[in-house]
């Protein structure tokens, strides 16, 4: 064992309600996350092992983990529950690994507001049962919810179940405040409201440790899940669409192509030879909807309460539409892009011609800024990095925006672009670059900027 490797641990066992996983086989298995979704990242992370993972059980042990770590300059990278995609909890550079998932109560429910406030290492299905005693629920949901933290879907996710009508995490009024420990010389647990919560949003855990959010919710809703069968795919985006518009609650709304569906687990295909428009609304909203389908000669079957059903829909969209797939055949991989509003046909129709089966196409619904706006996660054949960034170049071209699911860092991912005030929070709250370093492209070239 290297003399680093035991000065920490020596260090860290005077630290009350910290447990520490020494296991070689644990810590790499915690130093993981679903980037093996891409060939990609696959190469060039498959190596990356922290030299310990920690898990503290109160807030003061943050604390005196940060306090280690910077005395000793040693990387610090957090991790949730480590389903993101991106390899955004895989320690870069070795070090710290720091699981929050000890860290887990709701703390207060405000009856006014609607807003909870929550431990960052609780997970999504925990919290959403226990805010129906209030009759609230989250407004977003990955479709993870069941194994995720919701600390590591702010930090690390984007939307998912509820895009369609709240937009993603970064839109003002989702996250409404934070409490977050520095990595100073003294760290400090410090409070955010919401706009000073916006550079730590999504932000990989680069510039602070969250330990608790503060989060509006939604009135509980009971959501009926219903499966439209149809033969022309065009034909599933005009019925979406008019989905969309129609004055109902919407809580998912996705296609799925016939080539996918025949990929998809046995009691969601059924016999189905169609491609498959994926809905959840409630019991009023189904009727409207069955009233479209009948308007376009489809049939619908509504499958129950989505809560109720022992497999719902919420385990077919979203990435678990991917998930599938690979379990098929791991050589899938996929996309994430904004469709060009109204001309969404005509893309994908463009990218079938030249790139045939090799792509197929899932797409979901979501509110953009407020706008209906259809959203997609095409599965493609692994063939090459080349062939990828041909396939990205011509959904630019027809005007699609990408999200890139095959690059490691907060913008080259999800942002697109370097957002200068979480380069700014990163200097003030983790001077040294020591949480979770590699991750914040800024931070890299942060002297060419006049900061
Ligand atoms: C099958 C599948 C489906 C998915 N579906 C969706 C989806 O619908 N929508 C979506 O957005 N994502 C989706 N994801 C990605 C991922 O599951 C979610 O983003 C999830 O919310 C991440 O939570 P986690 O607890 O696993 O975070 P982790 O993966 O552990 O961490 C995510 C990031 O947050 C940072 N982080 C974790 N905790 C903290 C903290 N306390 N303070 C600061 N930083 C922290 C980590 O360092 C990391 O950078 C999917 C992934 C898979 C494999």
């Amino acid at each position: 064992m290297s003399s680093r490797k035991t000065k920490l641990i020596e260090k860290f066992k005077k630290i009350d309600n910290l447990e520490i996983i020494e296991s070689h086989s644990d810590v790499k298995r915690l130093s993981k996350d679903f980037y093996n979704y891409s060939p990609i990242l696959e190469e060039k992370l498959d190596g990356c092992i922290a030299d310990l993972v920690v898990r503290p059980i109160d807030k003061n042990a943050v604390l005196k983990v940060a306090e280690i770590c910077w005395e000793l300059n040693i990387p610090l990278t957090l991790r949730g529950s480590g389903t993101g995609n991106y390899g955004q909890a895989v320690p870069l550079f070795k070090g710290i690994v720091m699981q929050m998932n000890f860290l887990n109560k709701l703390e207060e429910f405000y009856p006014d507001t609607g807003f909870v406030k929550v431990q960052s290492g609780c997970l999504m299905g925990d919290l959403n049962k226990q805010l129906e005693r209030f009759g609230r629920e989250l407004r977003l949901l990955p479709s993870t919810f069941k194994t995720a933290t919701i600390g590591g879907f702010i930090a690390g996710g984007s939307g998912g179940i509820g895009s369609i009508r709240w937009g993603f995490l970064r839109d003002p009024g989702n996250v409404m405040g934070l409490e977050a420990v520095t990595m100073n010389e003294e760290p400090k647990l410090l409070k955010f409201d919401a706009e000073e919560s916006e550079p730590l949003n999504h932000a990989y855990g680069t510039n602070g440790i969250i330990t608790s959010l503060l989060i509006a919710t939604d009135i509980k809703r009971k959501w009926y899940s219903l499966v439209i069968d149809c033969e022309e795919l065009f034909k599933t985006i005009e019925i979406l669409k008019t989905c969309l518009i129609a004055a109902i609650d919407l809580k998912l709304g996705a296609i799925l192509e016939k080539g996918i569906v025949d990929k998809m687990p046995i009691w969601f295909k059924g016999e189905s030879k169609s491609h498959k428009i994926l809905i959840q609304s409630t019991l009023g909203g189904i009727k409207t909807i069955e009233l479209i389908c009948k308007k376009y000669g489809v049939e619908s079957f509504l499958l129950g309460e989505e809560d109720q059903l022992s497999n719902g829909i919420s385990e077919v969209v979203w990435n678990h539409t991917t998930l599938h797939m690979r379990a098929k055949d791991k050589n899938w991989t996929y996309l994430q892009m904004l469709l060009p509003l109204n001309k969404e046909l005509e893309l994908i129709n463009s990218l079938k011609e030249k790139w045939g089966t090799n792509i197929l196409w899932h797409i979901e619904a979501v509110s953009q800024q407020g706008v209906p706006r259809l959203a997609a996660l095409p599965v493609l054949k692994w063939h090459s990095e080349e062939q990828l960034y041909l396939i990205i170049d011509h959904c630019k071209k027809l005007g699609a925006i990408i999200f890139n699911p095959h690059v490691l860092t907060v913008e080259a991912g999800g942002l697109g672009v370097i957002d200068s005030d979480q380069v700014k929070a990163k200097l003030k709250f983790d001077p040294k670059g020591l949480l979770n370093p590699g991750k914040l492209e800024g931070w890299e070239i942060k002297d060419d900027f006049n900061l």
